[in-house]
């Protein structure tokens, strides 16, 4: 046995049968199919990359009572230390696809290390539930599982109610016996689902009374009957070459819709039963929330030095790094990933102890996620400025290069100061790749959306910001004089 999950292990666990279907078609086996193969790869990447011997101690952990050692994602931190520890693994992680998977596996596991260290929350809702969700915990952490999850609705008719949209669109409760409950109906979008192993089910839109089939959470093989897979178009299967699309080619994560088709779930993978406030109270009572999307800052953490990067190099490649309003732009874009950084460390220095665990500072994350949501598009578009044409001025494909006439020419054509002309080339397909490409530009919508809208974000930021003790500056202000005294002063 070996001592810890490898890509091997992963890329056998996905050959499962699962029902995955692209351009109308059945995938007979997602780590061969062409629109799927290579970001599979960079999934097994990661856990070759936790196998290394040189890395074993950076990126896993050897829980209690166990030989077998697993990511430190699944860590349930007891000190800020330990936290500084498990982020440092998370950071290596995405430093492999330099941020641009954005549902690798320590996000979900994340969301489980935050239920499971809220399990009193579970217990409140029944004891039943709260075993299902710790023995799940155990079963999913002691075998390294690769989690999506789905937890949000299709949009279909935003006006409407959950409850109220056309039968069989919203996932929900159909059936149920002493075996378990069945599911049927849609949830978006399930990210990494295609390279996942399992995937966790559950609603964080608000629900209101009435609604409780819709209230549930449960976790399932990605094979399970019924579960059919709703690829999103392949940016994998159009990029041209890896010299051409080096980002697309290997790192397109895959959306999905997912929907059920009377998907039956025994009742000790159930978490949530038709229970609307506890469909809320599994992410917000508990700390899930709070560690899933301090998860999502501290990979955004590397995806920003990268893009910083390549705004620099930009101007290398154009020659314009020394023009004062440039090195301005330059130092305001790395004002933006040192930020990002700092909110990090605040996170951390500033989390508290919940019971024997300790939790990163939710309103610094909320506030983070505010600003970089908002933040991303600026910096895509501040790259476009720094690079005007340049990102479009770049030969066909990668085939161009191999036309002796068509080759003089770019060796002319694609001139720089501090590069070849086909390191120049290479460089800028990158950049097109990261921030202009279809690929790219799903990126774009990614960072903007996937931890809600921002009426939702920032009512996360309203919600959990102290306004006590704000509001109490202003009273000790206040208190400080009255309109009787002011008026009984000498005129
Ligand atoms: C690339 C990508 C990957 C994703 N991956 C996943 C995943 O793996 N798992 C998962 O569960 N989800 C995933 N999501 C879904 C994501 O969580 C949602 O897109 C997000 O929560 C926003 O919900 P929505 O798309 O329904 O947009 P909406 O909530 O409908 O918002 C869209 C826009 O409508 C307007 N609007 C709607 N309602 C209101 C309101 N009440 N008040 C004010 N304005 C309003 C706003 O302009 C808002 O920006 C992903 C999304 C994207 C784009």
């Amino acid at each position: 046995m070996t001592i810890c999950k490898t890509g091997e292990d992963h890329l056998r666990s996905l050959k499962d049968g699962r029902t995955v279907y692209i351009d109308g078609k059945l995938v007979a086996d997602v780590t061969e199919h062409p629109a799927f193969r290579n970001c599979v790869k960079s999934a097994a990447a990661l856990y070759d990359f936790q196998a290394r011997p040189e890395n074993m101690e950076l990126m896993t952990f050897t829980p209690d009572g166990s030989s077998r050692r697993i990511n430190r994602a699944w860590q349930m931190p007891r000190s800020h230390q330990e936290m500084v520890e498990r982020r440092k693994a998370l950071q290596a992680w995405a430093a492999l696809s330099c941020g641009f998977i954005g549902r690798s596996p320590d996000h979900v596991a994340s969301t489980l290390v935050g239920q499971r260290i809220g399990l009193d929350v579970f217990q409140r809702h029944g004891p039943q539930r709260a075993q299902a969700l710790a023995d799940y915990f155990e079963e999913a952490s002691r075998n390294d599982y690769y989690l999506t999850y789905v937890i949000i609705n299709p949009q279909a008719e935003r006006a409407k109610d959950w409850g109220d949209q056309a039968e069989d669109l919203v996932a929900r409760i159909v059936d149920e016996d002493a075996a378990g409950i069945t599911i049927r109906g849609a949830k978006l979008l399930g990210t990494s689902s295609i390279m996942a192993n399992e995937v966790l089910v559950a609603n964080l839109q608000p629900l209101k009374a009435g609604e409780e089939a819709l209230a549930f959470s449960c976790a399932l093989p990605m094979n399970a009957r019924g579960l059919r897979v709703l690829s999103r178009k392949s940016y994998e299967a159009a990029a041209v070459s890896l010299f051409d699309n080096p980002l697309s080619s290997r790192f397109d994560e895959n959306d999905a819709l997912i929907y059920f088709e009377d998907v039956k779930v025994p009742w000790e993978r159930v978490f949530v039963h038709r229970d609307t406030d506890m469909c809320r109270a599994q992410f917000h009572d508990t700390p899930a929330h709070a560690y899933q999307n301090y998860q999502a800052q501290i990979r955004l953490s590397v995806k920003l030095r990268f893009l910083c990067a390549l705004a620099h190099r930009i101007s290398e490649a154009i020659g314009t790094t020394n023009i004062p309003s440039v090195r301005e732009q330059l130092g305001f874009l790395a004002a933006h990933a040192g930020t990002v950084g700092a909110m990090l460390a605040g996170m951390e220095a500033e989390g508290t102890m919940r019971g024997e665990w300790y939790v990163p500072n939710r309103h610094y994350m909320y506030s983070a996620q505010v600003l970089t949501q908002d933040m991303y598009p600026r910096i895509i578009n501040a790259l476009r400025e720094l690079a005007g044409g340049s990102l479009i001025m770049l030969p066909s494909s990668v085939w161009d290069f191999a036309n002796p006439q068509l080759a003089k020419i770019i060796q002319t054509t694609q001139r720089a100061a501090k590069m070849t002309p086909g390191e120049k080339v290479k460089f800028l397909k990158l950049a097109w790749d990261a921030i202009g490409s279809e690929f790219g530009s799903r990126h774009t919508q990614y960072e903007m959306f996937y931890a809600g809208a921002r009426f939702v974000t920032t009512g996360h930021s309203y919600r959990t910001f102290d306004w006590n003790s704000a509001s109490g500056m202003i009273d000790a202000l206040l208190a400080t004089y009255d309109l009787v005294g002011e008026l009984a002063k000498e005129h």
